[in-house]
C-alpha cells in the first residue's frame, strides 16, 4: 500500500491561516489503512483545527467527507456537489498525493492543500509501525534475491551487495535498519540457493523506472 503520515499541524494551520471555510476530504484506501487520512484521521484533524483556531479567537467552519478512494475520477465526482453548493476557500485532501492531485485537475477553480506526506509503498511491521518495501522500479526482480528487495530496502539500492558496512545483521545507516543484504544472504541459504549470490546481477532495466518520465499503463483489454 502506499504509505503516508500527516503533516505537522503547525504546518497545516500555517497553510490554512488565510480561510475561514474548508472542505476536509478523507480517503478510505491506502491512507486509513495506515491510520493517516481516513475517517477517523478527519475527524481528528478537523477537531484539531478548530480547537487551535478558537486558541487563536477566531473560528473555521470545516465540512467533512471521506470518499472510497481519491485517486479515481468517479469518486472526484462526489465532491462536485458540496464545492458548488458551498463557498470554500479551498478544499484539503488527506488522501495520498494523488488525492489532491485529482481534485486539482477536476475542479479547475478550486485551491486545494494536501494535509498528508506521502511517504514510500510499503507495509505494516507491527501496530503502529510501517517500512518500506517497493519503489516502484516498474520491472520487479526480486527473485535474484530470494524474494527481498534491494533496492527499496538497501540504503544504497546494491543489486551486487553487501557493501561491507554491515554488523550484526543491521544497516551502517542505523543499528535499527536490518541490513536486507544479511536477510538476502541468510533466506537464500535457508532456501539452498547461496550459488546464486555468486552471479553478478547485470545491470537492471531502469527504463521502466520513475527516471523515464511519468508513467503509465495502459490495458487495452479494459479500456472502453
Ligand atoms: S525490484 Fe522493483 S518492483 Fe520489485 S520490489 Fe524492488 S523496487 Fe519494487
Ligand atoms: S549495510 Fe547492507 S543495507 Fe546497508 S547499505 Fe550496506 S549492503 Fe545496503
Amino acid at each position: 500500500m502506499v504509505v503516508a503520515e500527516r503533516k505537522p499541524i503547525e504546518e497545516i494551520l500555517d497553510m490554512i491561516k488565510e480561510f475561514d471555510k474548508v472542505l476536509l476530504t478523507g480517503c478510505k484506501g491506502c491512507v486509513t489503512v495506515c491510520n493517516a487520512g481516513g475517517e477517523k484521521e478527519v475527524g481528528i484533524l478537523a477537531s484539531a483545527l478548530k480547537i487551535a483556531r478558537k486558541k487563536e479567537g477566531r473560528e473555521i467552519e470545516i465540512d467533512e467527507i471521506t470518499l472510497e478512494r481519491q485517486c479515481d475520477p468517479e469518486y472526484i465526482d462526489q465532491l462536485e456537489d458540496p464545492i458548488s453548493k458551498n463557498n470554500y476557500d479551498a478544499v484539503l485532501s488527506m488522501a495520498c498525493s494523488v488525492g489532491p492531485q485529482y481534485i486539482a485537475k477536476r475542479f479547475d477553480t478550486v485551491l486545494v492543500y494536501p494535509m498528508l506526506n506521502t511517504s514510500f509503498i510499503g507495509g505494516s511491521l507491527e501496530h503502529g509501525v510501517w517500512a518500506e518495501f517497493c519503489q516502484a522500479c516498474g520491472s520487479c526482480a526480486i527473485h535474484n534475491f530470494g524474494g527481498l528487495c534491494p533496492i527499496a530496502r538497501c540504503a544504497k539500492s546494491l543489486m551486487n551487495g553487501p557493501c561491507g558496512g554491515s554488523s550484526g545483521g543491521k544497516c551502517e545507516i542505523s543499528p535499527e535498519t536490518d541490513c536486507v543484504w544479511h536477510l538476502i544472504y541468510e533466506r537464500m541459504s535457508r532456501l539452498g540457493q547461496l550459488d546464486k549470490l555468486g552471479n553478478v546481477v547485470m545491470f537492471k532495466d531502469w527504463t521502466t523506472s520513475r527516471d523515464g518520465g511519468p508513467r503509465k499503463i495502459v490495458r487495452e483489454d479494459l479500456k472502453q
